[in-house]
């Protein structure tokens, strides 16, 4: 029989953390010893309370249909989440429970563009986004950040790659994987850029709770000027440590409600029941756990960048948040990201993410996940302390 073939048109990428996250898992089938820096992958188990309440709530069986915004606590929830730790004041109406953070990126982004429709990535950017953009055929518009802006966007970086057919911007802050918080200046720029325009933004917050040194996490919806045309997603994978649980919320502008709510129905219907009651508990009840997990991370960053600094011709910044350092490695003389990430993992058994999966042009860089567990980061940084004794002359500056 001859098989039906898949449409090649559009070919899909696949997801390059979901594909790194089966790689290390196939070596370590076969008994390498891998460690796992790829992948944002919190080594925290999920708080207990809400492990407790996710059992009561099978047990009080809610094991059926929600509402497609989600159960009215669980909104409720989610509403003050945004308005503590994002800073975005919405109505409970406007907020929606989505089954993970990313489906609703997706969600946001279905309601709001059709076919040919250009959205603004801003590079380097999380590996789905593009993805995204492909299944619902707009097409990118990529903005290059690089180090000699510090990462930072202005209103006229963004209108260079605006343009009549813009219909969003994707925002991710802290930033996957710069580890960059957004800062007052740029969210002005936002609303300089999209001011009297048709554009909306999709702010992916997932990382709001896990910022650094003190610092605050800024949502562009929480500028006036903004708050009508941002979709503000956020989720407890890695704050909560609850990447398996799939949940997700989204504050979304009120004239995107019935849109996003069409999107939600037709697809996933709602987000799985008795989850939402446990994330209740999340949301409202694990705040000292969360806190001590975010310092935990706070010292393997700085533990892992202290190590990747000392390594010859490695460069960074220190990131504000997230879960990962982002290494510029042009000067290591060791060939580019994609053969040093080959290097780390055939010399050193440590997998990490190679700078092409985050934008084209970022083949220079590697990117260090520090959600793995504290043993896995010593032991990553003792084999790149010795691999700097084997390690070529660093390259002159340009
Ligand atoms: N956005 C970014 C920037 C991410 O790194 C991730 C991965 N956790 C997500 C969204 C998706 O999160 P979730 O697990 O809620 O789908
Ligand atoms: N967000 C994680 C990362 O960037 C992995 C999970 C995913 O990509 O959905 O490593």
């Amino acid at each position: 029989m001859t098989s039906i073939k898949v449409p090649q048109a559009r070919p899909l990428p696949k997801s390059a953390t979901f594909e790194i996250a089966r790689r290390v898992a196939d070596l370590r089938a076969q008994g390498r010893t891998v460690l796992d820096l790829a992948t944002g992958e919190p080594s925290f188990d999920t708080p207990v309370a809400v492990v407790r309440a996710a059992e009561q709530a099978l047990r009080d069986g809610y094991t059926h249909y929600t509402p497609s915004g989600g159960l009215a606590e669980t909104r409720e929830a989610a509403r003050e989440t945004l308005g503590r730790h994002h800073g975005v004041r919405v109505r409970t109406e406007q907020v929606f429970i989505v089954p993970s953070a990313k489906y609703g990126i997706f969600a946001s982004l279905a309601s709001i563009v059709t076919p040919g429709d250009e959205v603004v990535l801003v590079g380097p950017h999380w590996v789905s986004y593009e993805p995204m953009l492909v299944l619902l055929g707009a097409v990118p518009r990529h903005l290059v950040l690089d180090s000699a802006s510090n990462y930072r966007f202005s209103a006229p970086s963004l209108r260079s790659v605006m343009s009549s057919r813009t219909r969003a911007i994707l925002i991710n802050t802290p930033g996957n994987p710069s580890g960059r918080v957004l800062d007052t200046g740029e969210i002005e720029a936002l609303a300089e850029a999209c001011a009297d325009s048709d554009c909306w933004i999709v702010s992916d917050e997932i990382y709001a709770q896990i910022v650094f040194d003190g610092g605050v996490h800024l949502a562009p919806a929480s500028h006036p000027a903004l708050a009508e045309r941002t979709f503000t997603v956020g989720g407890l994978s890695k704050s909560h440590a609850m990447t398996g649980w799939r949940l997700g919320y989204v504050g979304v502008p009120q004239s995107a409600v019935n849109a996003i709510d069409a999107t939600v129905q037709n697809t996933v219907g709602c987000a799985p029941a008795f989850v939402q009651r446990a994330s209740v508990v999340a949301m409202r009840e694990v705040d000292a756990e969360v806190a001590a997990m975010v310092a935990e991370y706070q010292r393997r960053r700085d533990e892992l960048c202290g190590a990747l600094a000392s390594v010859p011709g490695f460069r960074l910044s220190t990131p504000q948040g997230a879960l990962y350092a982002w290494v510029d490695i042009s000067r290591a003389g060791r060939g580019d990201g994609g053969e040093i990430a080959r290097l780390l993992l055939e010399e050193l058994g440590i997998a990490v993410a190679p700078g092409h999966a985050f934008g084209a042009e970022y083949t220079d860089f590697v990117r260090f996940a520090y959600g793995c567990g504290s043993d896995a980061i010593s032991a990553a940084c003792a084999a790149l302390a010795k691999w700097s004794l084997t390690a070529p002359q660093p390259l002159a500056s340009p």
